[in-house]
Formats: structure tokens, C-alpha cells, sequence
């Protein structure tokens, strides 16, 4: 089969279209026959070699969203059958740790990734654990099917599951345009809460503003916490979805009204956040970390874009060939929402 892998760790340059071998499948794992996938920025770590403690057998096929066809499927898997269509759930855990047992799946002792420590998605096939699969919703396309899995699932996670947000609360989201950004712009605006958003990008700022943001700043012209601090009300916003950590992220806990809270799942800017603590024990600050997220995550979330009430924001399509282009649009931070791949 065709896939897309790096050899070795580096630039855009390491990626090849190159045929490797159908995975075989284990009593309990399907075989599923991709007809679309979708880019993250998990894909960038992983060719990059950022990724502590992750060493890869070598040609690794990337790729973690997908959306397809069942091909085949192991001795013991009941719930499939040959030519059902799927969506992948990217998150594979053990199934027998206590925290699989208690429902937490993405905090698994040996939770993985597809892309990241398995062979991916960009790919003409990939095994999955049956639990991993839903049914793809009759009534959106195969780019969303592909484009809402890993983004929405961790927007899901981060403001419902662990920030807890609320109908009318207000949001903070720094650098709208990625696509946990936009997923979780979305989930905010559906359930009715007042969303902030920034970007140093006038055109992703007006796009924010026609999917509901109530306000868009320019954080390379504005002073972020100044503006959010007077527009409400010298209150500050109750909850802050950070992806970009680095040296911003100060500013956007600075944004908190007291007993806010802060939920981060990435560190696009930068791993190494300077940040000011006093802050957070006297305006009794709630960090919240969150990865992907649990079966039930995966449940609701897919329950809701299969009633079409949050989709994913589709930026660009490429075939599995040009992946190399597609990946450096989103190194460029050219993209606003998701970048969807063919096969
Ligand atoms: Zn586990």
C-alpha cells in the first residue's frame, strides 16, 4: 500500500510517498480502508523528532485523524463487519489499567496515539482496535469525517470535561486558526458562551468573527490582557483554551477573572512558559492539563457532529501525495481550520 512516512527525523523534505506493507490485524483489531485523513500539528512533533522519550521504528507512517471503510476484521470483533464506514478515534489505550477501568482513557498508563507511536493514517490502510471506531454520521462528508475526530475530542475535553465551561460564560482562545482553536470556537459559541479570540492575522480574525467571535485582537498591535481586562468590564474572562503556551502565556492568565481557569493541551509557542505564580494563588487560578481525550469524549462529541450541531471548519484538501505541501501550510500557520488529505 501507499503511504506517506518519514525515514528520518528533520524538514518537510524527510517525507516519502512510499509502499509499505498491509498491517496484519489481531483477533480484536480492524483493518480499515482510509478514504480520508486529516493533518495535526502532532504530525510536525513527530517528524521533527520533538517528542521526548518517543523513539520510532523507521519508515513510520504519520497521520493520527481518519475516516474509511472496514477491509477486514479480526477473529474475536463482533461490532464490525467488511464495508461498514468508519470514523477512527486516534487514542488507543490498554483497556485493563485503572484508569481505562474508571473510564479515563487518554490518561491510560500505555495510551498511544496513531501517528505518533503507530503507524498512522496516511496511509491506504490502517489497524485499529475495534473500540477505537464509531460509525462515519450518514449526513457529513468524508473531509469531515475525517477532520473532526482528534481537534474535537480535545476541544471537547479541554472546555466540557475539564474546564467545566457553562452556557454564557466567556472564553478566552489565543491563536484562532488551528484546529483545536477553531473546534473549540465552535463547541463555545453552539453551547453560548462569549468568545475572545487573538491572532496576529486580520483575515483569521474577520473568519473568526463570521463563526461568532465577539472579539478579535491583534496581539502583535494590542496589549491582550489591557483590551480583555476593559472589554469585560475589568472582570476578566472566566476560562482561557490555550494550544500555544510560550511566552503568552503569562499574558493570557493574566486575562483570568479571579477563580478562573486555564486549560492547556499544547505548546505550539513554546515548551518553557515564563510565568508570574504569584497570580495564581492569589486570583486562586485553576492549570488544568488535558490530552485528547476518553471513549465517552469521543461519544459525545461524535453524537453532536453527527447531528450536524458543531462541524469541523474544513481550511484546504490535498491528495496523499502532497502532503509535504499540505505540512508546510500548517508550519506556515497559513491555515484556518483543518487540512484534509485524500487517499
Ligand atoms: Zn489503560
Amino acid at each position: 500500500m501507499k503511504a506517506v512516512t518519514i525515514g528520518k527525523y528533520g524538514n518537510v523534505d524527510v517525507l516519502e510517498l512510499r509502499d509499505m506493507a498491509v498491517p496484519a490485524i489481531g483477533p480484536r483489531e480492524v483493518l480499515v480502508k482510509l478514504r480520508t485523513a486529516a493533518l495535526n500539528h502532532l504530525d510536525i512533533w513527530v517528524r521533527v523528532g520533538a517528542i521526548p522519550g518517543l523513539d520510532l521504528s523507521q519508515p513510520h507512517i504519520l497521520g493520527s485523524d481518519g475516516a474509511g471503510e472496514v477491509a477486514e476484521v479480526g477473529a474475536e470483533v463482533k461490532k464490525w463487519k467488511k464495508g461498514d464506514l468508519v470514523v477512527i478515534n486516534p487514542g488507543i489505550s490498554c483497556g485493563r489499567c485503572d484508569h481505562c477501568l474508571r473510564g479515563e482513557q487518554s490518561v491510560c498508563n500505555s495510551f498511544h496515539v496513531l501517528g505518533e507511536h503507530l503507524p498512522g493514517t496516511f496511509a491506504e490502510f490502517v489497524k485499529v482496535p475495534e473500540e477505537n471506531l464509531l460509525p462515519k454520521p450518514p449526513d457529513i462528508t468524508w473531509q469531515q469525517a475525517a477532520a473532526f475526530p482528534l481537534v474535537f475530542l480535545t476541544a471537547w475535553r479541554m472546555l466540557i470535561s475539564r474546564a467545566r465551561l457553562k452556557p454564557g460564560e466567556t472564553l478566552l482562545i489565543p491563536g484562532i486558526g488551528g484546529g483545536v482553536a477553531t473546534a473549540a470556537l465552535t463547541i463555545a459559541k453552539t453551547i453560548g458562551c462569549t468568545v475572545v479570540v487573538t491572532s496576529s492575522s486580520q483575515e483569521k480574525l474577520g473568519k473568526a468573527k463570521s463563526m461568532g467571535a465577539d472579539l478579535g485582537i491583534d496581539y502583535t498591535r494590542e496589549d491582550v490582557a489591557a483590551v480583555v481586562y476593559s472589554w469585560t468590564g475589568k472582570r476578566g474572562v472566566d476560562v482561557v483554551c490555550d494550544s500555544v503556551a510560550g511566552d503568552t502565556l503569562d499574558k493570557h492568565i493574566q486575562c483570568l477573572a479571579k477563580g478562573g481557569r486555564l486549560v492547556t493541551c499544547g505548546v505550539t509557542a513554546g515548551a518553557k512558559p515564563q510565568i508570574d505564580f504569584r497570580r495564581v494563588f492569589w486570583n486562586q487560578i485553576t492549570i488544568l492539563g488535558s490530552t485528547m481525550g476518553s471513549h465517552q469524549d469521543f461519544f459525545e462529541i461524535h453524537r453532536l457532529v453527527a447531528k450536524k450541531t458543531v462541524l469541523p471548519t474544513i481550511d484546504s484538501v490535498y491528495p496523499l501525495a502532497e502532503v509535504k505541501a499540505a505540512q508546510k501550510r500548517m508550519e506556515e500557520k497559513q491555515q484556518f481550520g483543518k487540512i484534509v488529505v485524500e487517499i
